[in-house]
C-alpha cells in the first residue's frame, strides 16, 4: 500500500485529515451495524444532548508498524473496556468490546496510507468517541447516539529530545470525590482548560492535581497519571477513586514488576513526600512517559535529582521497555499487542 506523501518526523499533534472514518448509530434502544465513511462532517440538530448537557465520552489509542511491519494497536481491549465504564456513567448505551475493537480494525485498515513507517516516530492516533445526537432540553439523557472513530497522524512526541517538565500544584481541582475523574468524559476536559491555559501563562508545562477533599494528596494532571520512583528504587503511582485509570499507567507498572523486578505499589501519595522522590513522570498514550524535573508548591520548587536535561534512569528503563514491547522489540505479554494486519 502506497503511503501519503507526509513529512511523518516533522508531525506535531495536531488534526489531519484522513481518508476515512467509523460511524456507528444508536436509535431506538439499538446500535446499527456500523459503516466507514468518507465525510468528516458531522450534522447535528441545535438542541442535540451533547450541545445542551456535555453528553461525551473518548478513547484514545494508537495504530503504529512495528519492526516486522505489522500495524498493530495496543491493548484495545481496554480501551474498549474503559469506554464501556464511561458510557455507564453518564446514562449513555455501551458500545460493545468486540464491535468497539472491530471498529478499530476496519477504520485503521481503511486508512493504512496514513499510519507512519516503523522508525519515524510518529503513530496513527485514533480517537473514538459517543455523545448524545438527538434533541434534549429536559434535563436527561439523550435517546439517540453516534459512536465515532476519527484518525489522525500523529508526530514523535520528543521531538528535539526529551525535556523534563516543570509543572506546578494547581489551586483548580480536576474531579469531585465520588465525581466523574474516573471516566474519560469531555466535561472533565472542558473544566481543566482554564487551569492549563493559567499555568501556560506562569510559565509551567502542566498541572499537578491535588484531591479535591483534603488538598494534601496527589492525583493527576489534565491528562496523564503520575508515576514516582522512590530513592530505593521502588515504583509508586497514586491511589485515589477520582484518577482515570491510565491504561499506560497500569503496564508500565506491570513492566517495572515483571520486566524491571522493581517492587511497585499503588498507595496514597503525600504532597509532603514529594521532596523524597527520586523520579517523577507523566503516563498516557501520547507520550508514554513524559519526565517531570521540577514540581513548584506556590513558589516552593521541588527539584527532582533526575534533573531537568534528561529521564532519570529507572523512567528511562521503563520508557524503552514499554516502546520497545510495543514495537515488537521486547516480547509482549499475552494479549497486548493486537496486530491489525
Ligand atoms: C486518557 C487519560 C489518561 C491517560 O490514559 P492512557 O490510557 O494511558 O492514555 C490519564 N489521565 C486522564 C485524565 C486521561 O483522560
Amino acid at each position: 500500500m502506497e503511503k501519503k506523501n507526509i513529512d511523518w518526523g516533522n508531525l506535531g499533534f495536531g488534526y489531519v485529515q484522513t481518508d476515512y472514518r467509523y460511524v456507528s448509530n444508536y436509535k431506538n434502544g439499538e446500535w446499527d451495524e456500523g459503516t466507514i465513511t468518507t465525510d468528516p462532517n458531522i450534522t447535528l440538530n441545535e438542541c442535540a444532548g451533547v450541545l445542551q448537557y456535555a453528553q461525551t465520552i473518548f478513547e484514545g489509542l494508537k495504530a503504529y508498524t512495528t519492526e516486522d511491519g505489522h500495524i498493530v494497536t495496543f491493548r484495545p481491549d481496554l480501551n474498549a473496556e474503559r469506554m464501556m465504564a464511561s458510557a455507564e456513567r453518564l446514562e449513555m448505551p455501551v458500545f460493545p468490546k468486540d464491535r468497539f475493537i472491530d471498529a478499530v480494525n476496519q477504520v485503521v485498515t481503511v486508512n493504512e496510507a496514513f499510519v507512519p513507517p516503523y522508525g519515524s516516530g510518529a503513530t496513527l492516533y485514533i480517537r473514538p468517541y459517543m455523545f448524545g445526537s438527538n434533541p434534549v432540553i429536559g434535563v436527561k439523557p439523550a435517546d439517540e447516539y453516534q459512536f465515532r472513530i476519527l484518525t489522525t497522524p500523529v508526530g514523535p512526541y520528543f521531538k528535539g529530545g526529551v525535556k523534563p517538565l516543570t509543572i506546578r500544584i494547581s489551586d483548580f481541582d480536576r474531579a469531585a470525590p465520588n465525581g466523574t475523574g474516573h471516566i474519560k468524559a469531555g466535561l472533565n476536559y472542558a473544566m481543566s482548560l482554564h487551569a492549563i491555559v493559567d499555568a501556560h501563562k506562569q510559565g509551567f508545562d502542566e498541572n499537578m492535581y491535588l484531591d479535591p477533599a483534603t488538598r494534601t494528596k496527589v492525583e493527576e494532571t489534565g491528562g496523564a497519571n503520575f508515576l514516582f520512583v522512590t530513592k530505593d528504587n521502588k515504583v509508586v503511582t497514586p491511589k485515589s477513586n477520582s484518577i482515570l485509570p491510565s491504561i499506560t499507567r497500569r503496564s508500565l507498572m506491570i513492566v517495572a514488576k515483571e520486566y524491571l523486578g522493581l517492587e511497585v505499589e499503588e498507595r496514597e501519595i503525600y504532597v509532603d513526600e514529594l521532596k523524597d522522590f527520586a523520579e517523577c513522570g507523566l503516563c498516557g498514550t501520547a507520550a508514554v512517559i513524559s519526565p517531570v524535573g521540577k514540581i513548584v508548591d506556590h513558589g516552593k520548587e521541588i527539584c527532582l535529582p533526575a534533573g531537568m536535561s534528561e529521564m532519570g534512569p529507572v523512567t528511562k528503563k521503563l520508557y524503552d521497555t514499554l516502546t520497545g514491547i510495543q514495537m515488537g522489540r521486547i516480547e509482549a505479554p499475552e494479549g497486548w499487542i493486537h496486530v491489525i494486519k
